[in-house]
């Protein structure tokens, strides 16, 4: 097998559930660690307080806006990494993060939060409020592949990527509308109802197995739309979903 890449994690403002969605794959982060990436920066699990130059960058949390130290490294984070991944609602949309506003007496400033696409190019987005382990390990292996992979492999990767490209392509505000359009008008819609469960307002519900959004009620937050499975579906990966599914069981095995 080629050289492995270098991944970091780099903690923005977040709660640290994506990173434990990651530390989720139990011995499947295991065999990634050993056979496809090393893990250069992870402040929750190593001593290095610089960023370093990497392949991969996962970008966990919105960026505080009011705090130098956050847009210093979120800067960096963008010159050091090929690949800029936004990991989670809060870094593509800004999820709750998008409600703090400071002003509590225990926290006098008045602090704005914006998602970092806001503030870099991102490449890459892996929506959800955490994302599953499979995502964010399946992310990890296609850049592994993308990078150094045979020319098959680098195809199948790039197909895996390029809805979660388009995401993040297509920017940082997200909507029930977006839901409404892009999903349940396409007749994409399971009826899971993960999008009724993030919205904070209560915008939306399932009726009749559907869910339905009140405009009216809606603050724009992006979480309906960051935890949705199907927002970023596409016909054209479908087509090669059992090649992608070989493959990524092919390289996992122990
Ligand atoms: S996306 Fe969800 S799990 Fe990840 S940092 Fe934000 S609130 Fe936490
Ligand atoms: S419907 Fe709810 S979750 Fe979706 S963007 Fe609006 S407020 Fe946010
Ligand atoms: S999260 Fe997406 S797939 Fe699930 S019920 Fe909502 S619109 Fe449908």
């Amino acid at each position: 097998m080629a050289d492995k890449i270098t991944v970091g994690h780099v903690h923005m403002s977040g709660c640290t559930g994506c990173l434990v969605s990651l530390a989720d794959n139990y011995e499947g982060l295991l065999t990634i660690l050993d056979k496809y990436a090393d893990l250069v920066y992870c402040l929750t699990l190593a001593d290095v307080r610089h960023i370093p130059k990497m392949d991969v960058a996962l970008v966990e949390g919105s960026v505080c806006i009011n705090d130098e130290c956050s847009m210093e490294e979120i800067l960096e984070t963008r010159e050091n990494a090929a690949i800029v991944v936004a990991l989670g609602g809060c870094a593509c949309y800004g999820n709750t993060t998008r409600f703090c506003r400071g002003g509590q007496q225990n926290q006098p400033q008045h602090e704005g939060f914006l998602p970092i696409g806001d503030l870099i190019k991102v490449d890459v987005y892996i929506p959800g409020c955490a994302p599953t382990p499979q995502q964010i390990r399946n992310v990890c292996l296609m850049a592994f592949l993308l990078l150094k992979g045979n020319d098959e492999q680098k195809a199948l990767a790039t197909a895996y990527l390029t809805p979660l490209m388009s995401l993040a392509a297509a920017g940082t505000e997200a909507c029930g509308c977006d839901l409404m359009t892009e999903v349940i008008n396409q007749g994409l819609c399971c009826g899971c109802g993960s999008c009724a469960a993030a919205c904070p307002v209560r915008a939306v519900t399932i009726q009749y197995g559907k869910p339905q959004v009140e405009r009216d009620l809606c603050i724009k937050c992006g979480a309906c739309y960051a935890q949705c499975p199907r927002s970023f579906f596409s016909f054209e990966v479908c087509g090669q979903y059992e090649a992608i599914t070989n493959l990524i069981g092919e390289v996992m095995k122990p």
